[in-house]
């Protein structure tokens, strides 16, 4: 059976990453990072995300501000206030809760972010530098994606990699990390055809996707290792809802050789990376080098 591979640990070693960063950088500007999030709307679940991004932030001794907007506010509301945080000097990251609400223009919200502050890695500029392999903000769970699956592999230099989805989010940017990884990357999608063939010649299966249990057991290649993305909240016993991921996790693991649980998997290395991301970030507008702690941690 395959190894589990444990995402909530390798997230508190991330976090222990950032907390070591961060105090560097108090030390050096006389004031920790400082990471602002803007929620739009009362959407349950990135209640919950932004709850614990705070939380983590703080135990990582840095900053955590929260701005809260109702659901009605209107597109210039919001984007007056991603301007106001791009031009407060004493906030290093923005993260600008996804989704927003119907009615909300999120391409435009998200690309107001200046760069430098851009935390999750998703406007066009960071985009456009993870494509030329330049220096910028990745991503945060694609990030964490590859983090878990070089602490599983080691070097992944020549792995065959397929990844499942391609959202701007998740798939598109994963791929492109892993080929900077000197990976042979396949970008998979909802029209790929044969996908379980196309799947069982991976060393390295990302799924992405968002559907339970897709990946089935014999879609692995034998000692394969799987990154299950996917969240996915499903009926379970007693009429309780559990969260289960993309990939068949009872089938898969008996012919994978490392496979990450859901939860406790990738979900975990998220804010971890995000922690991380906004260390860099501080470091990179106050012009001082980012931590080697931090650097270790994130990708190319
Ligand atoms: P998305 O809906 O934006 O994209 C899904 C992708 O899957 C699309 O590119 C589509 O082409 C592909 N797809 C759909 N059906 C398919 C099929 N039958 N076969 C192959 N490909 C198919 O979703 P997303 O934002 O990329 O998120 C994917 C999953 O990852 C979701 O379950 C989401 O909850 C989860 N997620 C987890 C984290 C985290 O761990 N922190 C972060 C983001 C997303």
């Amino acid at each position: 059976a395959a190894k589990l591979i444990d995402g909530k640990a390798a997230a508190a070693a991330v976090d222990a990453a950032a907390a070591d960063g961060a105090r560097q950088i108090e030390a050096a500007l006389g004031r920790p990072p400082c990471l602002a999030v803007v929620l739009v709307g009362d959407d349950p679940a990135s209640q919950v995300y932004v709850r614990n991004k705070g939380r983590r932030t703080e135990a990582a001794g840095m900053r955590s501000v929260e701005h809260r907007l109702p659901a009605d506010v209107s597109q210039a509301d919001v984007v007056a206030l991603v301007q106001a945080l791009n031009a407060d000097d004493g906030v290093d990251g923005i993260l600008v809760q996804l989704p927003l609400p119907a009615g909300l223009d999120e391409t435009e919200v998200v690309q107001t972010i200046r760069p430098d502050k851009d935390v999750d890695g998703l406007t066009a500029q960071s985009a456009g530098a993870l494509v030329l392999g330049a220096p910028g903000m990745r991503p945060c769970t694609p990030s964490g994606s590859v983090f878990l699956a070089k602490q599983a592999l080691g070097d992944l230099t020549g792995k065959s990699v397929v990844v499942i989805g391609r959202s701007i989010l998740v798939g598109k940017p994963a791929a492109l990390l892993f080929l900077a990884e000197n990976c042979t990357v396949t970008l998979a999608h909802s029209r790929t055809q044969d996908l379980p063939a196309v799947c069982r010649q991976a060393d390295i299966v990302i799924a992405a996707v968002g559907r339970p249990n897709l990946v089935k057991g014999d879609w692995i290649k034998p000692g394969a290792c799987v990154i299950d993305v996917g969240i996915n909240r499903v009926e379970g016993e007693a009429g309780k809802s559990r969260l289960v991921g993309d990939v068949d996790f009872d089938q898969a693991i008996e012919t994978a050789g490392f496979i990450t649980p859901v939860p406790g998997g990738v979900g975990p290395m998220t804010i971890a990376m995000l922690l991380a991301n906004t260390v860099a970030a501080a470091a990179r507008r106050a012009k001082v080098s980012v931590p080697d702690s931090v650097k270790d941690v994130l990708p190319g």
